[in-house]
């Protein structure tokens, strides 16, 4: 048996849609014209029965996703009710919230609720990034990150490959992650829609690998290979982990269906990985 450990998050999409924000690269902004589910406050004996179902297929992390740029006051009551009843039935379920910008207060009011992890994406360089989103600041993003840290939550921040930017922006992109010192870097691979701005990558998947080594030199912590694994990498997925990735996202993503949890896991078998049953 191979050492090395893979660790399996998972994803719900508890408030889909409809956000006023324009990142070029995201189907729940309303400026597109998406064929995506719209949605607010999915019920939450639906959540409870989505992780009871992932953690049971091995997810040691359940991240609750809203739309939209950041937490209000109705946003925050919600997730933290959420939260509360999740810790209830399933206590050592690792709780990752992504709600956007947030408050310090905010983000200890989720850590009381239950909350462990707080995910906030830079999604790429200072420089590069007035040119996926004009209607807030990469600035604002990084801050929030930091008063993730200030709550004394976990901090879960990466980003998205392939909208067009250098190979000097991803350097500065994960160097100015690595500033932020976090615990897991989740990274994606841009999923091209239609109605979205931004044309399909023209990188191929060797050039995915060498990024993924790239972060793994330069960083010991959890590297998850998250939306786009699928779509970009096909059936050569399981090369991320050669490369130095050591987390999946099982199950769905936000708006776009994953390959099935049962597939990921007779996968990690048959390279003899180990799936990870603690989060450290
Ligand atoms: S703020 Fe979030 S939900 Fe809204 S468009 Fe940007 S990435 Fe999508």
């Amino acid at each position: 048996m191979n050492n090395k450990e893979i660790f399996l998050c998972s994803i719900s999409n508890i408030e889909s849609g409809g956000c006023s924000e324009d990142c070029k690269f995201c189907t729940q902004s309303n400026r597109y014209k998406t064929d995506i589910e719209k949605y607010k406050n999915k019920d939450i004996k639906l959540i409870v029965s989505e992780a009871k179902i992932l953690n049971a297929k091995g997810a040691l992390g359940f991240c609750l996703v809203t739309a939209g740029k950041g937490l209000n006051d109705r946003k925050l009551k919600y997730v933290s009710q959420v939260a509360e009843q999740l810790k209830k039935e399933l206590p050592d379920l690792n709780l990752i919230a992504c709600n956007g910008t947030a408050t310090v207060e905010q983000l200890r009011i989720l850590k009381n609720s239950g909350i462990d992890s707080y995910n906030h994406n830079l999604e790429t360089s200072e420089n590069f990034y007035s040119e996926i989103c004009t209607t807030h600041s990469w600035t604002e993003r990084y801050e929030t990150c930091q008063n993730v840290k200030t709550a004394g939550l976990n901090l879960c921040t990466g980003g998205i490959i392939g909208l067009g930017e250098t190979e000097q922006d991803r350097e500065s992109f994960f160097n100015e992650l690595l500033s932020l010192n976090p615990n897991s870097i989740p990274i994606n691979f841009y999923h091209p829609n239609n109605a979205l701005p931004i044309a399909p990558t023209t990188l191929k998947i060797d050039d995915g690998l060498a990024i993924i080594k790239k972060i793994r030199e330069k960083f010991n912590g959890r590297i998850m290979i998250a939306g786009g694994r699928e779509s970009f990498f096909g059936n050569n997925d399981w090369k991320i982990f050669e490369s130095g990735a050591n987390s999946i996202v099982i199950g769905n993503y936000l708006t776009t269906k994953g390959i099935g949890a049962d597939r990921d896991i007779e996968m990690l078998n048959r390279l003899d990985l180990k799936i990870a049953t603690k989060c450290k």
